[in-house]
């Protein structure tokens, strides 16, 4: 590439959990935009071979480094051997449910893992820093569009981690002037990158509505449960904002743009403004990929909420980003993922 002289010599950034759905898809973004990536993954939920597509896509090289982020030896070499001026902090995990049955694993991977970061990139001096955080935070919302002013609780383990998280860079940021926090609070990213060659790779049964999808037309599974058609929504199913992986791989880059040159913490929404109901993916995918879907109505899934949709226009305020990437394309690269490679990164 063009820039490939100057990219050599300028500092890199360091993304934690880079192996990982969203992580592959912002690597992408970063190596495309000229950016140095350093990436530190453990493989809990990835595989290097995801790595290696990143490179295959932009022909760049990603420096990986294998380990845990709660290392604290590991994150100190990391950063005392190269010249890393921000982070993009990607490593959780990330199942609500299992979060519940293990609770103790989540503060520690998640809490434990920030604290260490934090805490190596203090020393080194690393002050900007661009959070995962979810729309989770939010709870059950009392009133939609979410603002990111609007109360926030956590309702499970997973979201405590999240909200803690938060409060921990925010104070960060009070103790600190120079210190610059994004918290991105995703909503629900699906799809995948037009190449079809990275995407979301669940280990086990799908949890998650798109994922599921993708799998029961693929054959995998023989139908989708509808959890639940009698919500308080316009169609009796839960309402979701569905935004682009590569949307939300973009918003990364704006929120490094405006960390640059902006201190102090800040909090943004990452989502369409759109609301989508699990009849409305259905049949969106139906109509992009020309699969059938075959679904029933079962029970409502304990902890769920009706309907969550983001307020975007901090994003676009802030950032100068915003979603562009439309249902259909979010259902089309999806489906385009699942079909070439059918057991994820495992044998393709
Ligand atoms: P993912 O599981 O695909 O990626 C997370 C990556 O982090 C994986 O590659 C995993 O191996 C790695 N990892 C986990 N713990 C680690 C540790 N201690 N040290 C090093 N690496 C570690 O998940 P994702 O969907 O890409 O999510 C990325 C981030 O976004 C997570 O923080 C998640 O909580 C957050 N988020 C995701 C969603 C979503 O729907 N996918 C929504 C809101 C927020
Ligand atoms: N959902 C569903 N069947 C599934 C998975 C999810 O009906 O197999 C519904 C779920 O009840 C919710 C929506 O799809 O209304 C989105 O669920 P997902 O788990 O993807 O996202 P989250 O609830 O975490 O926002």
């Amino acid at each position: 590439m063009s820039h490939s002289h100057s990219a050599a010599s300028a500092p890199s950034v360091l993304v934690t959990g880079g192996a990982g759905y969203i992580g592959t898809h912002t690597m992408v973004e970063l190596l495309n935009a000229g950016h140095n990536v350093v990436c530190i993954d453990n493989f809990s939920n990835s595989s290097p071979e995801a790595v290696r597509r990143v490179e295959k896509i932009t022909g760049r090289q990603v420096t990986l480094v294998e380990g845990d982020i709660r290392d604290t030896d590991t994150l100190q070499v990391l950063l005392s051997q190269r010249p890393i001026d921000r982070v993009i902090h990607f490593a959780a995990l990330k199942a609500v449910g299992e979060s519940v049955s293990r609770p103790l694993a989540y503060y520690d991977n998640n809490i434990g893992g920030t604290l260490a970061l934090l805490a190596a990139c203090q020393q080194a001096g690393v002050r900007r820093f661009v959070f995962s955080s979810s729309a989770t935070v939010y709870g059950n919302p009392q009133a939609l569009p979410l603002t990111e002013d609007a109360p926030l609780s956590a309702v499970n383990p997973y979201g405590a981690t999240k909200l803690m998280v938060e409060r921990i860079l925010e104070d960060m940021c009070h103790a600190d002037p120079q210190f610059a926090v994004v918290s991105l609070r995703y909503f629900n990213p699906v799809g995948a990158h037009d190449s079809g060659t990275i995407g979301e790779d669940p280990r086990d049964i799908p949890n998650n509505l798109f994922p599921f999808i993708t799998q029961v037309a693929v054959g995998k599974r023989p139908h989708l449960n509808v959890f639940g058609n009698d919500w308080p929504t316009h169609d009796g199913t839960g309402v979701r904002d569905y935004i682009h992986v590569v949307d939300l791989a973009l918003g990364h880059l704006a929120a490094l743009d405006y960390s640059a040159q902006q201190s102090g913490y800040a909090a943004v929404n990452l989502g369409t403004g759109r609301g989508t109901s699990v009849l409305d993916m259905v049949h969106a995918f139906e109509h992009a990929t020309g699969q059938r879907v075959p679904h029933v109505v079962a029970p409502r899934r304990a902890g769920d909420i009706a309907a969550c949709w983001a307020d975007p226009t901090r994003a676009e305020r802030l950032l100068n980003w915003r979603a562009q990437r439309s249902l259909e394309q979010m259902c089309a690269s999806g489906w385009t993922w699942q079909q070439g490679n059918p057991d994820g990164y495992r044998r393709s």
